[in-house]
Order: structure tokens, then sequence, then C-alpha cells
């Protein structure tokens, strides 16, 4: 290969100054260069998209951007060869669980690119109850790219940026490169998805103020309003009758009672259920 077609300058390392007429022929360089410029210049991306943003990413891809440029237009449709994960769109909760498989599915080095407000904070619907409010509850980010959608301008600055961070990191130490340290890395917990999704993480948190919260004591946290008892005396299947007469219905003296004797026997069923899950 001619010192044309392969560019000098991004290999040699200006920590050794070499003679101007010798830099188009000779490169002194280091190790850690030479493997992060072949990494960075090589990143696969894997081939997933989860909303408006994957739009995005896919025009990033086409010919007017060429993700080529940047030796990344081998998107995986596997884990296990890509290098780069790039959150497009709105994480939800049932979601998130394969997400952190699939992320422990890839190989060392790996790095995650949050594209857009709802990868990186839940964006829109950050109030949603199914969504999660950002990725990087879950997962290590290493590069933020903002905007709804963000224009395939700001995912290629986003691209440029996590190369920078390749560039930076060393071989000479293991705290940039944890890949090549001893033992095997740790897989990052997968979350549980139940009523709420759940940060085995923070299972003892949770364990804590499930006891606070059996003890009746406040566990601070956002608690639920309180269940209104009185319910409004609308019957479930208004017949013809009782909707020519609805005040009678509404001074049924027996309704409180009946009330009374539901809600009883609702308290005995959950404390079967709960003797039953002990
Ligand atoms: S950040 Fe905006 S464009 Fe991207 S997935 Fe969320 S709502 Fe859609």
């Amino acid at each position: 290969m001619s010192s044309k077609e392969l560019d000098l300058k991004h290999v040699h390392d200006t920590e050794f100054p070499l003679p101007a007429e010798m830099q188009g022929n000779v490169a002194v360089t280091s190790l850690s260069r030479i493997y992060n410029w072949s990494r960075r210049s090589s990143m696969w991306p894997m081939l997933f998209g989860l909303a408006c943003c994957a739009i995005e990413m896919i025009g990033t891809a086409a010919s007017r951007f060429d993700l080529s440029r940047f030796g990344m237009e081998v998107m995986r449709a596997t884990p296990r060869q890509s290098d780069l994960m790039i959150v497009s769109g709105t994480v939800t909760k049932k979601m998130i669980v394969p997400i952190v498989r699939l992320y422990n599915q890839m190989p060392e080095p790996k790095y995650i690119l949050a594209m857009g407000a709802c990868a990186s904070g839940g964006g829109p619907f950050k109030e949603g109850y199914n969504v999660v409010s950002g990725i990087d509850k879950y997962l290590p980010v290493d590069v933020y790219v903002p905007g709804c959608p963000p224009t395939p301008q700001a995912l290629l600055y986003g691209l440029i940026a996590l190369q920078k961070k390749i560039d930076g990191q060393s071989l000479a130490n293991l705290d940039d490169v944890p890949w090549y340290g001893v033992g095997p890395s740790e897989p990052a917990p997968i979350p549980i998805l139940g009523p709420d999704i759940i940060d085995p993480r923070q299972m003892d948190l949770i364990r804590r103020q499930a006891e606070l919260a059996a003890r009746g004591e406040p566990t601070y946290v956002r608690e639920l309003p309180p269940v209104v008892k009185k319910v409004k005396a609308v019957p479930s299947k208004v017949t013809k009758a009782a909707a020519a007469a609805p005040a009678e219905i509404a001074e049924d003296p027996r309704r409180e009672e009946i009330l009374k004797r539901r809600l009883a026997a609702l308290a005995r069923k959950r404390a079967r259920d709960a003797a039953k899950a002990n």
C-alpha cells in the first residue's frame, strides 16, 4: 500500500517528531495508538432500533451521510459480532430486559451510545408508567447524543466523540481497558420485570422499604394515594328499571352493608394469599 493510500498522520505519534521529508513514508508510533486507531476505524454497531430515533440512525447509514467513512457500515444482527450498541429510541420497561441481556452478550471491548432524549433520560415519555428514564440507569453509556430526534449530523458528531474517547485509552492503564484485566468482566445485572421494573442492585433497599411498608411505617418513596372507600353508587349493569329510578338505588340502606362485607372478604383473601406465599 502506498503512503497516499494510507494516511500516516493518523498513526503517527506526535511524541516522536520526524523530519518533514520523512513524514509521508515513515511513522513512529506506539502499540496503544495503532491498536486504538484500528479499533476506532472498524466499529461494528448492533443492528437494532427502538423508535423514531432509529429512522435517523438508518438515514445516517445511507449514502448521503455514509457510516462506512467510519468503518461502521457493517451493522451486525448479532451481539456476538458487535462493538457498539446505539440505543436509538424510547426504552420501555419491557425492552430494557433484552437490551441488558444483549449488552452482556457483546464481546469486550464494547461501547454504548445513547441516541436521543428518550434513550438519554426518558425524553417526552419520562413520566410514562412503562418508560425507563434513561438507559444509563442500567448500562454504562459512553456518549450521549441529545435531540428529539438527533439529526444524522448529530449522530456522526457523537460517533466522532466516541472515536476520540477510544483514542484516549491506553493499553498501559488497566482502568482504561479493564477487559484486559484478570478474570472475566462482571455482566450488567439484568433487571427483573414485575409489576414494575426492579433493578437487582437495589434489592436490599427494596426489601427494607417492603418491611417498612408491612409495618405501616413511612417508606420515604412516592406513595399511591389512599384508597377512597366511598364507591359511587352506580351498578355495573344498569337495567331499564334501575335507570328509571336511580335515586332509589343510591338510597338503598343495604349498600353500605354489602360494601363492608365485600371489603372484609377481600381482606380475608389477601391474608390467605400472604399466608400461602410465606
Ligand atoms: S427522542 Fe424523540 S425522536 Fe427519539 S425516540 Fe424519543 S420521541 Fe422519538
